[in-house]
């Protein structure tokens, strides 16, 4: 269909169905590959993206989605913001990028975070005064051909000029704002769109998803300017700009009033944007581009309900297409290749079946209902059989919820605490211990491997784990830490070591996503209530407990993290389903008590990265964020040591939520923040036990004596010593003993002289 968009999705996944680009990539990092065999790799996933994006029926297929790395990275790339420190080495134009996404000999990469309220990571554009943008890449356009010579026209797609900016890190600090650039910037984009134009490209998305997010009056006059003067290009495609991961209606309003044909908008992540789009003034001008199928969660879609909503959109719009709510970038590929419950699969859909729901809905506005009756039942089936299915629902956890009394999320006086645990644990002042994993060698990769393929069994892998375990301990006694650890050998990752061991949770083999660059996750799927059927740890805990007079801490992950970094059921509120999470680790620190461990550690690395990117909605996050954590940590007795660790030190927003969860002692990331954290802490009146992070575990460098103890030091002077505790920045799981055991030593050689002194 040419003029109108029809159906689409609004980008696909990328790293190849069988993580083929991870694979290429690393091969070609390592010079195990040359460039030309990973160009050729990723030639022939785009290919067969593309066509099978048509073949499935899409009226317009997106282009330009692939990406070697991201495409936050590639957009600045193609605009020519490239800085100098990587220029001047003088790589190649894919080593030039590949050294901006992950350094090169002395020069570090750019900085990498995360992508709005998702998994995935970007890398940071730097933007100055004297950044000069051009059309410097011309990939989207060679792209366009690419896949013309292959037989299918596409609709590249790009960030947009305003979230790309608002992305981007200023390198002036406070005084300049990359955003003072989109004159220069739209310059370049307006090059771009011409030559895309000349190429035969009929229509362009440009993503603003920034605009989902709290932005002030400024920046969307800025916004509306520049597609004013995009949209008045005299010679260009036509322009769809879709905003997604929130309610995108704000800036709806003032691309209603620029020339821009399409309007793209996640009626998702929050339902209420289908009722406030009947106030956006100029829509029936445009083309609404309907994200009615969830491009981030794995659910099958409610077809009907989408078709519902469409039809009063039918009103509004002067034409509605179909698509997803975001690029389906944030979900697998494909659920037919699993192997898993079949009851549990028919409720689900990764990408390959998002497309497919899509058309079927596109078909259904088209020709109506009629047109799709078969695939309409199968979906009313499937979500019919999901709603009513026993296996979702555990009456018994619902009713230990109900019974819950505020009691049960309050734990005693914390000096009474502190008293009970001083008695109990006899700690020396600045206690030295580590955040829980300790490096994961290829032994004990391999243990799991040859356990998982049935090459050895149960008790073996088990005896394989104990070993480890051993000499974990006995290589901590010999460094002399106060708190030890089990190191976390038997974990393949943090939070799926608990879904496979939860009720209510599914892992999948396959269902790989990409996190960043060629680094993919496995979210584990949450389908039902959460139930602990067993013990997850006090065995290991307890193993490593017996060996050693010092106390083991035990360790296990905290309940908003463990959502955080799951696929989680969107039939009840998360509020709700984080209780029942919380409850299973709270069967868990009790069990871990009963057994005789003095020192649990709940990790909640993920506190901030659920946080709503609208503040009107933080606070009610943050309430039953922190209710889960004190749920899970308050069933046991003052003389019991609740740790937790975050994964960062900048605490913004969340710093009175940190305060609430009254862990009595904290560890932090900080070795790179040096110990302004603590001043900031101090100024909330957090008066607990706080571990700054002293050894950056995210460098293979070993920090010396002297290093570790001026940043103790530095830290005594806003945390008193019976308050302040020494340890790493995070796990040591990715790093290897011939670094981890002097750095260790050094940081407990820094403490005993930090001590000397006090
Ligand atoms: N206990 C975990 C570990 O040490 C914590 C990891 C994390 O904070 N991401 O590996
Ligand atoms: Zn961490």
């Amino acid at each position: 269909m040419t003029g109108t968009i029809g159906s689409t999705v609004l980008g696909y996944p990328r790293i190849g169905p069988r993580r083929e680009l991870k694979r290429a990539l690393e091969s070609c990092w390592a010079g195990r590959s040359s460039e030309v065999e990973l160009r050729e790799t990723a030639r022939n996933l785009r290919i067969d993206t593309w066509r099978r994006l048509r073949d499935a029926g899409l009226d317009s297929v997106p282009g330009n989605t692939f990406s070697y790395y991201d495409q936050v990275l590639d957009t600045a790339v193609t605009f020519g913001a490239v800085p100098k420190r990587y220029a001047e080495l003088g790589l190649g134009s894919l080593g030039t990028y590949f050294a901006m996404a992950r350094g090169a000999d002395a020069v570090p990469p750019l900085e990498m975070t995360k992508w709005f309220d998702t998994n995935y990571h970007y890398l940071v554009p730097e933007i100055g005064p004297g950044t000069t943008f051009s059309l410097a890449d011309r990939t989207p356009v060679e792209q366009y051909r690419e896949a013309l010579e292959a037989g299918v026209t596409t609709r590249p797609v790009l960030v947009g000029p305003l979230t790309f900016l608002l992305l981007a890190k200023s390198t002036a600090g406070e005084s300049f704002r990359p955003l003072d650039k989109l004159p220069e910037l739209l310059g370049a984009y307006a090059e771009l769109l011409r030559e895309l134009h000349r190429a035969g490209v009929e229509w362009v998305q440009l993503d603003e998803p920034a605009f989902a997010a709290d932005r002030t009056p400024d920046q969307l006059q800025a916004l509306g300017d520049a597609y004013r003067q995009l949209g008045g290009l005299s010679a260009r495609p036509k322009l769809l700009v879709a905003g997604y991961f929130g309610d995108f209606t704000e800036a709806l309003r003032v691309l209603a009033g620029t020339p821009v044909e399409a309007l793209g908008a996640d009626l998702v992540t929050d339902p209420s944007t289908v009722d406030s789009l009947s106030g956006v003034p100029g829509l029936r001008d445009k083309t609404l581009v309907a994200g009615l199928v969830d491009g981030r969660n794995i659910w099958r879609t409610d077809l009907d309900r989408a078709l519902t909503t469409a039809a009063t959109l039918l009103g509004l719009a002067g034409e509605v297409a179909v698509s997803t709510s975001c690029s389906l970038l944030h979900v697998p590929y494909d659920v037919e290749v699993e192997d898993i419950d079949p009851q549990v699969k028919s409720w689900l859909a990764f990408a390959e079946q998002k497309v497919h729901e899509v058309v079927v809905l596109g078909r259904a506005l088209r020709d109506g209902r009629d047109a799709v009756t078969d695939e309409l039942s199968a979906a009313r089936e499937a979500v019919a059989d999901r709603a009513g299915a026993t296996r979702v629902r555990n009456n018994r956890v619902r009713a230990r919820l109900e019974s819950l009394r505020p009691e049960h999320s309050q734990r005693g006086d914390y000096q009474e605490r502190r008293a009970a645990q001083q008695k109990s644990l006899q700690l020396p002042p600045l206690p030295t211990t580590t955040i829980g994993s300790f490096p994961q060698t290829t032994d004990v990769r391999k243990a799991r491997a040859a356990f998982q393929s049935g090459r050895i069994d149960r008790a073996s892998y088990q005896q394989r784990m104990r070993d480890e375990i051993k000499r974990v301990i006995e290589l901590q006694e010999s460094i002399g830490l106060d708190v030890l650890v089990h190191g976390e050998p038997e974990r393949n990752d943090m939070v799926q070591y608990f879904a496979e061991h939860l009720d209510g949770f599914i892992s999948t083999a396959n269902g790989w996503v990409q996190s960043y660059g060629s680094r993919c996750v496995r979210p584990p799927i949450l389908y039902g209530d959460v139930h602990r059927p067993e013990p997850m740890t006090v065995e290991w805990a307890t193993y490593a407990q017996k060996l050693t007079a010092k106390p083991v801490k035990g360790m296990l992950t905290g309940p908003v993290t463990i959502l955080a970094w799951s696929f989680v059921r969107d039939d009840q509120p998360l509020a709700d389903t984080a209780a029942q999470v919380a409850m299973a680790i709270r069967d868990e620190v009790q069990d871990l008590e009963a057994a005789g461990i003095r020192v649990i550690q709940v990790d909640e690395p993920a506190l901030r990265e659920l946080l709503p990117l609208r503040a009107a909605q933080r606070a009610a996050y943050l309430e039953w964020a922190v209710s889960a954590f004190r749920l899970a940590t308050s069933g046991v007795s003052d003389s019991t040591q609740i740790h937790t660790h975050l994964c960062y030190s900048e605490f913004g927003d969340v710093i009175d939520a940190i305060v609430a969860l009254d862990a009595d002692v904290t560890s932090i990331e900080a070795a790179r923040s040096r110990m302004e954290v603590l001043d900031d802490l101090n100024a909330v009146g957090f008066g607990r036990g706080v571990g700054p992070g002293v050894y950056d575990i995210h460098s293979p460098r070993v920090p010396d004596a002297a290093e570790v103890t001026d940043l103790l030091r530095a830290a005594l002077r806003a945390v008193p010593a019976d308050r302040l505790w020494v340890n790493p920045d995070c796990g040591l799981k990715t790093r290897g003993y011939a670094e981890v055991e002097p750095a260790l030593e050094n940081l407990v050689s820094a403490a005993e002289a930090v001590r000397r002194d006090l």
